[in-house]
């Protein structure tokens, strides 16, 4: 094969490992605030099922001293029909426990209501606790591993683009800036494999005589059509020819 083919693939072959790494490396912030914020929605769902059940607590709380509230009242009242001198003023202290315990009554049935709820609201605590309980190791061990993940990118990328230079510099000038140039315009793929008789990325068949001479692999061939350098490898012909 000529060399300066193997240089070229080689060096696209590094470049697709830089891209690679380039790219986890500019999405793994993303996905550690992703995971960031899971925990965060994680942690308030637990706050809020706990702020819910506070306020039900606190609400009956209040509405049991409203009951007592209520009952003294009514005490006071009773107390006072025995000192009363006219059936009228009698009848209005009636009239007002009554009122008192209507009004307990009706707290009464709230507080039912709310004891209800309360059992919901505890349930509801208890599952988002569960889930914070289950995901919070989960998520800080993924972040954990994102973080190393980056660390270990940044210094495998430095490593790969050393090798990189190592490789450009067997290049000439000229098919260097050649490659760079069709990279820049193909989305960083220079360098195709030969697929079946068609170039691997545009997909157009080569002429004959193209193909003819790429199966030696002498030469440096571009793809008339996307202008991409061309090589050709037994193995990817083959499992064309079997697929
Ligand atoms: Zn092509």
């Amino acid at each position: 094969m000529n060399p300066d083919l193997i240089t070229l693939i080689d060096l696209q072959r590094l470049d697709d490992i830089i891209r690679g790494l380039e790219a986890e490396v500019l999405s793994l912030p993303q996905t550690i605030s992703r995971l960031e914020a899971e925990l965060a929605g994680d942690i308030q769902a637990v706050e809020t099922c706990k702020k819910n059940l506070d306020e039900n607590q606190k609400l009956r709380r209040r509405r049991e001293s409203d009951i007592t509230g209520h009952r003294d009242k009514i005490s006071k009242f009773k107390d006072q029909t025995i000192e009363v001198k006219t059936n009228e003023q009698y009848k209005a202290l009636l009239h007002e426990i009554e009122f008192h315990e209507a009004d307990i009554r009706k707290t009464e049935d709230q507080i039912l209501a709310e004891m209800i709820d309360s059992e919901n609201l505890t349930k509801s605590f208890r599952e988002a606790e569960q889930t914070l309980g289950k995901e919070r190791s989960r998520i800080q061990q993924e972040i954990a591993q994102a973080t190393r993940r980056k660390e270990e990118d940044a210094v495998k990328l430095n490593e790969v683009r050393g090798q990189r230079a190592a490789i450009q510099a067997k290049l000439s000038l000229q098919l260097y800036e050649q490659y760079e140039r069709i990279a820049r315009f193909r989305k960083g793929q220079a360098v195709v494999v030969i697929d079946d008789t068609s170039c691997g990325a545009c997909h157009v068949k080569l002429r004959p005589q193209v193909y003819a001479e790429a199966l030696h692999n002498a030469q440096i061939l571009t793809c008339a059509s996307c202008g991409r350098i061309l090589y050709y490898a037994p193995s990817v012909a083959s499992e064309a020819a079997t697929a």
